[in-house]
């Protein structure tokens, strides 16, 4: 499938590969994610943003509550057009963009 991204998680056999969880217990759904969320303090991404605080955060909700809010904001369909993929994944994760080039993606 042709996707906007170089997803660094999602695999070819349509599989996620692994989740992180910070010390503090916050779950991300990939270590792209933790980090930028880590160093910046946002996911830059109006919709995950905008959620209640802790609400990724295994202190509050079951791991089921948060890899669905997850699930169901990422997922592989919206990254066939630029205009559905989540600004999330955007910011890093473009085929085109200079972060991705830097890394040889
Ligand atoms: S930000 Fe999105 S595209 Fe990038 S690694 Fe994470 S889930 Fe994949």
């Amino acid at each position: 499938m042709k996707r906007v991204v170089n997803c660094i998680n999602y695999d070819d056999e349509n599989e996620w590969r692994e989740l992180e969880i910070s010390s503090d217990l916050h779950v991300y759904p990939c270590c792209t994610l933790h980090a930028l969320h880590f160093l910046d303090g946002t996911f830059y991404d109006e919709y995950l943003d905008g959620l209640p605080k802790n609400w990724n955060s295994l202190k509050h909700h079951s791991m089921d509550e948060i890899l669905k809010i997850y699930r169901e904001h990422i997922t592989p369909e919206k990254w066939k057009k630029l205009k559905t993929t989540p600004k999330c994944c955007q910011k890093w994760c473009l085929k085109d963009s200079k972060s991705n080039k830097e890394y040889g993606l």
